[in-house]
């Protein structure tokens, strides 16, 4: 039971929050912005997420 193999087997996460880097930015400047009530910040960042995902910048786009 304590041997399930090396660890670094394991290190690629399947779900991955953000494997790019600037969604990652965004969604944490958003929870930032929450955690301090600035709420017209928060929204803000969700719209620049949004239009960067739209943009060809995003590498995080999942095929549908
Ligand atoms: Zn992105």
């Amino acid at each position: 039971m304590c041997a399930e193999g090396d660890p670094r087997d394991a290190h690629e996460p399947l779900h991955a929050p953000a494997p790019c880097r600037s969604c990652g930015e965004l969604r944490l400047a958003e929870a930032v912005a929450n955690a301090q009530r600035d709420y017209s910040r928060a929204a803000d960042c969700r719209v620049l997420l949004r239009r960067h995902q739209a943009s060809a910048d995003c590498i995080a786009r999942r095929p549908e």
